[in-house]
């Protein structure tokens, strides 16, 4: 046993140089401007190719939707402890197991949450100040669920307001945060918009079932500002639809 920690461990040290090359190559080194903004983020890995290349983006302008008989969204999410992160490109906060999100007859596990500021999809043109993305996996598929909540400045919001006290400035710090109860951040109604696109961020994947809640979610002005302070424009501008359908739930 602790010759074969031993070995792993040697592995590890001997593989560290290699590694940061590759986690580097892999895409870790891109940001929102500049030569390793959006425009770029195709040319900076292979594994980003779709970032261009793809049919099947997002962010999108939710326009031109489609009224249809969706499933509703069904919340299972818990209270629980969580690890907030300074990733580099976002505040992110990871979630323990068991929250999940249920629609139609697919079951969705709720693995992390995190913020854009400026919203990242539009609505018939228009931007919220933030953007709440909850990111799930569905159990079968290993396809991507998510569900974006816009936040826009008004009453204060519990959730919110307790997240951004504490939310770390610097980039690679984390802090636990307790008891976090991410449906303080669900608006009152589940009415939403749904279409199939991609992540937002590199390598771009078309494997995401977008869900995105049409009532907004109010948070105050100042913890709006507490994430703006360190992230002032991580949003991605929108791109095509594509000739994709954008239904939209009664
Ligand atoms: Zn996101």
């Amino acid at each position: 046993m602790e010759r074969r920690n031993f070995i792993k461990g040697f592995i590890a040290l001997g593989a560290c140089p290699v590694c940061a090359k590759a986690a580097s190559a892999a895409g870790n080194h891109w940001s929102y401007s500049g030569g390793e903004g959006p425009r770029h983020w195709a040319e900076l890995d292979r594994k980003n190719f779709v970032c261009s290349g793809g049919t099947q983006q997002s962010p999108v302008d939710v326009s031109g939707t489609i009224e249809a008989d969706l499933p509703p969204i069904s919340i299972g999410w818990h209270k629980g402890g969580g690890v907030m992160v300074n990733n580099g490109h976002t505040i992110q906060i990871n979630m323990p197991a068991g929250s999940t999100l249920g629609r139609g007859g697919r079951k969705y596990d709720l693995l992390q949450f995190h913020f854009h500021a400026p919203s990242e999809h539009h609505v018939e043109g228009r931007t919220f100040p933030m953007e709440a993305h909850f990111v799930h996996k569905d159990r079968d598929t290993g396809a991507l669920g998510v569900l974006a909540v816009f936040l826009t400045p008004g009453a204060a919001n519990t959730t919110f307001a307790g997240l951004a006290a504490a939310f770390p400035a610097q980039e690679g710090a984390e802090v636990s945060v307790d008891k976090i109860d991410p449906n303080g951040l669900l608006p009152t109604s589940l009415r939403y918009w749904t279409y199939e696109g991609s992540l937002t961020t590199p390598p771009c994947s078309e494997n995401v079932d977008w869900m995105v809640a049409r009532e907004p979610v109010e948070v105050t002005a100042a913890d709006i500002e507490r994430f703006t302070a360190i992230y002032p424009a991580n949003a991605r501008p929108i791109v095509s639809q594509n000739r994709r359908f954008i239904l939209s739930s009664h």
